[in-house]
């Protein structure tokens, strides 16, 4: 049995986890726009200079071009966890138009708790690895290197407080509105984290 699924929430409350969990256990692939985007950004393409620009300031990346590569990522999929998108209800709409959605998981967080979360948040530079540490309740066993792979951690550039808080409105302008979109469509599961 394969599923299709959704997961969206505010920035903070540790999508990536949560969709590497359920990626695992139900055997399905793991599709994280952000990690795409990144690579992009690493690999210095031009869609990744433009991507910069936009993360660097908190925004979304435009639906136009996000569109494009999330459904060209599922084009040939029979399952499938998507991370990062639909973000907005015209992704929603470009989605439903390619492909059905079993369920949309919410991975709910109140904003400070996203906040301390984010601004103390480093990541594995290795990209097969990606692990993610924070400064406050999950610290490395050495000071910034990866306790999996030995190699260095750095700060995202949209993890500082400024971004963060942008990143905050974008969620709740432009994403909050597929909990009731998912709501109506009885395909809801909401996860709330304590911290
Ligand atoms: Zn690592």
């Amino acid at each position: 049995m394969s599923y299709k699924l959704i997961l969206f929430g505010p920035p903070g409350a540790g999508k990536g986890t949560q969709a590497a969990l359920i990626s695992k256990e139900y055997g399905l692939r793991h599709i994280s726009t952000g990690d795409i985007f990144r690579k992009h950004m690493k690999d210095q393409t031009d869609l990744g200079k433009e991507i910069l620009d936009y993360m660097n300031k908190g925004l979304l990346v435009p639906d136009e071009l996000t569109i494009k590569i999330a459904l060209n990522e599922i084009k040939d999929l029979n399952g499938f966890i998507l991370d990062g998108f639909p973000r907005t209800i015209e992704q929603v709409k470009a989605l439903e138009q390619n492909s059905s959605v079993d369920a949309a998981f919410y991975i709910g967080v109140s904003e400070d708790t996203a906040i301390k979360r984010l601004c103390g948040r480093k990541t594995c530079s290795n990209k097969t690895c990606n692990e993610v540490y924070h400064m406050v309740d999950r610290k490395p066993k050495l000071e910034n290197i990866c306790d999996k792979c030995n190699s260095s951690l750095y700060q995202r550039s949209d993890d500082n407080e400024e971004t963060v808080k942008t990143r905050l409105k974008e969620y709740n302008t432009k994403t909050a509105p597929l909990l009731n979109h998912y709501m109506h469509k009885n395909k809801l599961l909401m996860i709330m984290k304590k911290q």
